[in-house]
């Protein structure tokens, strides 16, 4: 394979991207005033029909930059009668990013007679099904469900003109890549292909060399989200202050709003009991909690109900909560890479945010792997109000390999914390505000 580059557009207005009257409309109501670099460069290699391999990550605008497209030029084609048969499949790792995917080209698509559905697991095959009987022209879809509705034959991919594959390096992460090549094996072999990932593995380099078709390359800086508007800072404390520090953080500041990362769907529940007896609205988010469940979790918190959201990555990967203002590691991410992802979170589209990360001895190496990947040191917090603790890293351990990465996570339980005081007002150890 061997892509070519597109030229690079400074701050393109979205009218100069030959978007039709009905889009452009929806972009306003959505109030996008510009193209953000991935639209900038992706949209006209999908409106010129050509295969697209792109490195960017959720918090770039990267949806509307495959959506918008895809949407006009189904929009310029003769629609077929109904039943709809899926012309555009899009393809995400996760239940929620199929939602929001979903809700994106609904929103996009608003002023066009064109319809999108959704399918993921966790939740019966029957009501989906059911809207699936008038067809669609758009269905986003996780892959393991998608495959069992085709073997059930309830689902017609036989006219898919556009394929997208949405945060394809977590889609390998997670142990879909037989499932994607079922799903691949059945589609038209003439069709346009769009490839987005976060990262390149050499998984994805092969899965791209296979997939797409001499693909224009549009790479979007990752430092670009980790960089300019996200402030960061490194707490070095002790494992078993860090619950409290966090329920100070929050309550001291005030925080409305904070999504909490830790690596294990036990660490969640566990951190989300605790900051509940120290009075905060808080709720958990993980892949062992049910569909219903974790849509109103994240309702909760994109409303306001709840103030604090505790995640795994793989259950927050994708998730887009407009205007996050504060993320906390309370743990490191075993990937470094997750770490961009998770601050992602925050400082989108251009907004400004705070990523905060509380590090313990034995975490060193993860910070230090991090470093390494962003290319420079996140400033340390100097007065915590706990011992601070040294980061120096002294025994690395082995590297796990990426696809055992979530078994990993499953098993990877945290030293059990004593019972909490409520915290929520009391500043750990001295008065003074922490200081970067
Ligand atoms: P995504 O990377 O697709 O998850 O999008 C991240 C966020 O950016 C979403 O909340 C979008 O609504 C928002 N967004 C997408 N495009 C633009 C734009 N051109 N201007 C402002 N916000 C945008």
């Amino acid at each position: 394979m061997s892509p070519t580059k597109p030229h690079k557009n400074i701050n393109m207005s979205f009218k100069q991207l030959d978007l039709c009257a009905p889009l452009l409309q929806a972009i306003t109501e959505q109030g996008y005033t510009k193209a953000t670099p991935v639209q900038e460069q992706a949209i006209p290699v999908i409106l010129q029909g050509r295969d697209l391999l792109a490195g960017a990550q959720t918090g770039t605008g990267k949806t509307a930059g495959f959506a918008l497209p895809i949407l006009q030029r189904l929009h310029h084609q003769e629609r077929p009668t109904k039943p709809y048969p899926v012309r555009a499949l899009i393809l995400t790792p996760t239940r929620e990013l199929a939602m929001q995917v979903h809700e994106s080209f609904k929103i996009y698509g608003q002023h066009l007679p064109l319809f999108s559905e959704v399918v993921f697991g966790g939740v019966s095959t029957h009501a989906q099904i059911q809207r699936l009987q008038q067809g669609a022209d758009i269905l986003v879809a996780t892959p393991g469900r998608l495959l069992d509705l085709l073997k059930q034959k309830q689902v017609d991919l036989s006219q898919v003109q556009f394929f997208v594959l949405d945060e394809a390096d977590r889609m390998l992460d997670m142990g879909f890549i037989l499932d994607i090549r079922k799903l691949i094996s059945v589609l038209p072999k003439k069709r346009q292909n769009l490839l987005f990932s976060a990262t390149y593995s050499q998984e994805i380099k092969t899965l791209a060399a296979q997939l797409l078709n001499n693909p224009v390359e549009v790479a979007i800086a990752r430092e670009n989200v980790a960089a300019d508007t996200v402030s960061q800072s490194v707490y070095a404390i002790k494992k078993e202050n860090k619950r409290e520090l966090v329920s100070w953080l929050i309550g001291h500041h005030n925080w409305q709003q904070v999504l909490i990362f830790v690596r294990t769907k036990h660490g969640a529940d566990r951190l989300s009991k605790q900051l509940i007896k120290d009075g905060l609205r808080c709720d958990a988010l993980h892949g062992d909690k049910s569909q219903g469940a974790r849509s109103r979790a994240l309702e909760n918190f994109k409303s306001g109900k709840i103030g604090v959201l505790i995640a795994t990555d793989i259950a927050a990967r994708g998730l887009d909560i407009d205007q996050l203002p504060h993320v906390i590691n309370f743990d490191l991410p075993a990937q470094a890479e997750d770490y961009v992802h998770r601050i992602g979170r925050t400082g989108r589209a251009g907004m400004s945010g705070e990523a905060i990360s509380l590090v313990d001895a034995e975490e060193a190496y993860l910070l230090d792997a991090v470093e390494k990947l962003l290319g420079k040191k996140i400033p340390r917090v100097a007065d915590t109000g706990y011992a601070t603790v040294s980061l120096e890293v002294i025994n690395k351990p082995k590297a796990q390999p990426r696809q055992n990465q979530r078994q990993h996570r499953d098993q990877n339980g945290q030293k059990k914390q004593t019972a909490s005081p409520r915290t929520r007002n009391r500043r750990p150890s001295s008065n003074k505000q922490p200081k970067v």
